[in-house]
């Protein structure tokens, strides 16, 4: 098995098999880029680049953190390509968005020294078996580690949207990761995940017991097995249609998907 998996991979299998199969089987490029995953990425650029200049020992003013965001905003905003979906909100809207979660963020954290960071945008690869047949991959907003040494997988969440403590005790990512840095910091090592829910300026953390991880690599190679097994790939609608880049070409919504290769 040669494919790298990933949590957006394994997630849009799950989300619709149609979708699936856009993006990651025929790899249709999106031709549009919708406006809150735009907005992540410009706060998650800002995050990264802020605790950059946090190890040396440079801590910017809140100021210019705010100026840098604003001409990284407008250097990439291109209202052509920029989907909004819900209409009754304009660009002005997604910008103060994004400007408000990095001001909370900052006053929250600042002057960011309540852990040490270990790695940024930090890129982990991993077997889920002994064999090497299942690989997974992906990249950590940021990995510190705490004074009391436990590392936290921390991730920066733009959406407004908050999930329960059931939910996030159940959730994939992070834990997904932390399976992949206990191939460099042991099994041992205490683990924390954490996730900052910027436009609410609310933190929630969870762990993982190894039986836990455990159901979690079994489980994720049972998906696997089933994603490569699978040969039909129906659209699956529901309410995140409006925000799917392949909308105009779904046949649920009457569109031609283009020709499958043979
Ligand atoms: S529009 Fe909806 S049903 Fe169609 S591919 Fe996208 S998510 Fe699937």
């Amino acid at each position: 098995m040669s494919t790298v998996y990933s949590h957006s991979r394994l997630s849009s299998f799950e989300q619709c098999k149609q979708k699936f199969q856009f993006r990651y089987l025929l790899e249709i490029p999106e031709d549009s880029e919708g406006v809150e995953a735009f907005v992540g990425k410009r706060v998650h650029e800002i995050l990264e680049r802020l605790y950059q200049f946090v190890g040396r020992d440079q801590v910017p003013s809140l100021r210019r953190v705010l100026e840098r965001y604003d001409a990284e905003f407008d250097q990439h905003y291109d209202a052509e390509r920029i989907r909004i979906v819900r209409t009754e909100f304009k660009r002005d809207y997604y910008h103060k968005l994004g400007a408000d979660c990095l001001s909370r963020f900052y006053r929250r954290y600042y002057p960011f020294d309540q852990e040490e960071t270990l790695g940024l945008e930090h890129h982990v690869l991993f077997d889920l078996d002994h064999a090497g047949e299942y690989r997974v991959q992906g990249f950590i907003d940021r990995v510190c580690r705490t004074k009391d040494g436990t590392i936290e997988i921390q991730d920066y969440k733009t959406g407004k949207w908050v999930p329960s403590r059931k939910q996030l005790d159940m959730e994939r990512q992070l834990a997904l990761y932390q399976l992949g840095l206990a191939g460099e910091y042991g099994t041992e090592q205490p683990m924390r995940l954490v996730w900052h829910y910027l436009a609410r300026g609310q933190t929630r953390t969870s762990s993982r017991t190894p039986e836990q991880l455990d159901t979690l690599r079994r489980d994720t190679i049972a998906l696997i097995d089933e994603i490569e097994a699978t040969t039909d790939f129906p659209a699956q609608k529901s309410n995140l249609c409006n925000w799917c880049e392949y909308k105009k070409i779904c046949p649920a919504f009457d569109g031609v998907p283009p020709e499958s290769p043979s």
